[in-house]
């Protein structure tokens, strides 16, 4: 399919799309045990996408006994690294093929900007597959330096039964972090994907079989929470879980480890991130990326850099930036090539970010937004919103928004801009403006966080791990590192005379 260029192309291209609405186990589609569906909602229009099947607890143990299945009988497994990796490189080229439908899968779902979806989630979804299928036939395991007579090698094996956990902020490529490492490793996947956002990864587990992979290695189980999973989590037969959401329910799933098998839980959780600029920054790019890092995705991103953190003597200068910058993010139809941002996932997500705005207005002052919109009959809308001089214990600087929302600090001094940057539970991502070498790494190294950006927002890349510290967790997606998350270390010790 071309990638339409006008929102009338776009309609017509999701007028045409073909949901997956079944469960995806044992390599085919299948219904939900009990035969239960639930509704995924557009929130662009609040219209019902699909009646998708409604996974629990009976559906996660067929998915896992699949799993099982699949790693034991060693089709995947016991594969040549060389052989895994053509199937994912495929995988990777069906992917881009489908850039299109990936792209519209996710924006009706969630509410991201098509145009957004189209070039960066779907094809980065196949970048980061392409990557981690490229990588995993360039790592060598280790021999011990026994001495004659014992040759002990440290061998990297596959875990078993991953189960993966993921949000509905990048639906496709949220799965794709656990996805890619875990199966160039060698693992079967049991993926419960968001239950607002199932439809990409139903039909990326399609897209997989069509490239080769065997059946029962990855299966998707949509559904919710409290049912699919939680199940999941205490499953016996699971032996690691790689989850990314809020910090509130990566807590369940530590719990449901200790209540069941012990497997091994990596959490990759929300955040709460500084971006602290200096007088002697360039100011106009810092407030360009100031305002892709809480606007784009609606500031639907865990490492949205929603506390910005000036110097008082710029204050009032990158104020009327970051007003005049936010003033250009407004929301539209996300198929519509002309809007900046989408509606929020859910109504009840815009109710949670507007108590948030609410509670704004009691504690800062409010530059601009601050409002909830209705378009295409959805009232999901809200539009761009940065708060000035909020105090460090105020709500809007302290708790995750997830949305649109930009509060704004002032610091005198280094001491109480790295104070003020720490003072909080998170640790996902931190940036800083400065065109002081000394300061900058002098900075780096005392912001705690998993990334810190140098004069720009939110680096990125598949070359380099991405996770927190604190309360934003400890998983690492992406990079070589990642594959620490889906492998164990065995020793094979031999006797020689
Ligand atoms: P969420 O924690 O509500 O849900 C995440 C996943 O957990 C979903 O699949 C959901 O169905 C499941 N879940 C919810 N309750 C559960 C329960 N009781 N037992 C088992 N599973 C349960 O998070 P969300 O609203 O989908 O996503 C937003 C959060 O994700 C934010 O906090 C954001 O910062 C975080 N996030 C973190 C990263 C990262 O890499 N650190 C990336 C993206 C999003």
């Amino acid at each position: 399919m071309t990638t339409p260029t006008t929102h009338a192309e776009w309609q017509a291209a999701a007028a045409r799309l073909r949901f997956r609405d079944q469960l995806w186990i044992d390599g085919k589609p299948v219904p939900a045990a009990d035969g239960r569906r639930f509704p995924s909602v557009n929130p662009a229009n609040g219209r019902i996408l699909a009646e998708v099947a409604r996974g629990a607890a009976a559906d996660i143990d067929r998915a896992v006994a699949a799993a099982r299945r699949a790693f034991d009988n060693g089709r995947w497994s016991r594969r040549a690294p060389a052989d895994r990796k053509e199937v994912l490189l495929r995988l990777a080229a069906l992917i881009r093929q489908n850039v299109v439908e990936l792209a519209l899968l996710d924006s009706l779902d969630m509410g991201k900007l098509v145009t957004d979806a189209v070039t960066i989630d779907a094809p980065g979804s196949a970048h980061f597959f392409q990557w981690h299928a490229e990588a995993i036939d360039k790592l060598y395991d280790e021999i011990a330096p026994t001495g004659p007579g014992d040759l002990a090698m440290i061998r990297r094996v596959p875990l078993g039964v991953i189960g993966a956990v993921v949000p509905w902020n990048f639906p496709l490529d949220m799965a794709t972090w656990k996805l890619a490492p875990a199966l160039a490793a060698g693992n079967s996947v049991v993926l419960k994907p968001a239950e607002q956002s199932p439809l990409s990864a139903l039909r990326l587990a399609e897209l997989a079989a069509e490239a080769g992979l065997p059946d029962g290695v990855l299966n998707v189980v949509p559904g919710f929470g409290e049912e699919a999973g939680m199940a999941l989590g205490l499953h016996p037969d699971v032996d690691a879980l790689a989850f990314t959401g809020s910090t509130a329910v990566g807590k369940l799933f530590q719990r449901y480890a200790g209540d069941s098998n012990m497997k091994q839980v990596w959490l990759e959780t929300g955040g709460k991130s500084p971006n602290l600029i200096f007088p002697d920054a360039d100011l106009d790019a810092a407030a360009d990326k100031a305002a892709i890092g809480i606007f784009f995705n609606q500031g639907e991103v865990c490492s949205a850099n929603s506390r910005m953190l000036v110097h008082e003597s710029i204050a009032d200068e990158m104020a009327a930036r970051m007003v005049a910058r936010a003033a250009a993010y407004q929301p539209g139809d996300p198929l519509d090539p002309a809007s900046r941002m989408g509606p929020l996932v859910t109504r009840g997500h815009a109710d949670t970010v507007m108590g948030f705005i609410d509670a704004g207005r009691q504690e800062a002052q409010l530059l601009c937004g601050g409002e909830r919109l209705t378009l295409g009959g959805s009232d999901a809308y809200v539009q761009p919103t940065v708060f000035l001089g909020a105090d460090p214990t105020a709500r809007i600087v302290r708790e995750e928004i997830f949305g649109p929302v930009l509060s704004i600090q002032t610091f005198r001094t280094e001491e109480e801009a790295i104070a003020l940057a720490n003072d909080t539970p998170y640790g996902l991502a931190a940036s800083l403006w400065t065109r002081d070498l000394n300061r900058a790494l002098r900075l780096s190294d005392r912001l705690v966080a998993g990334t810190v950006s140098v004069n720009t927002v939110d680096a990125l890349s598949a070359m380099t791990p991405f996770g927190g510290l604190k309360q934003s967790g400890f998983g690492r997606d992406l990079s070589l590192h990642s594959f620490d998350k889906y492998t164990a270390l065995k020793t094979v010790w031999v006797k020689y005379g």
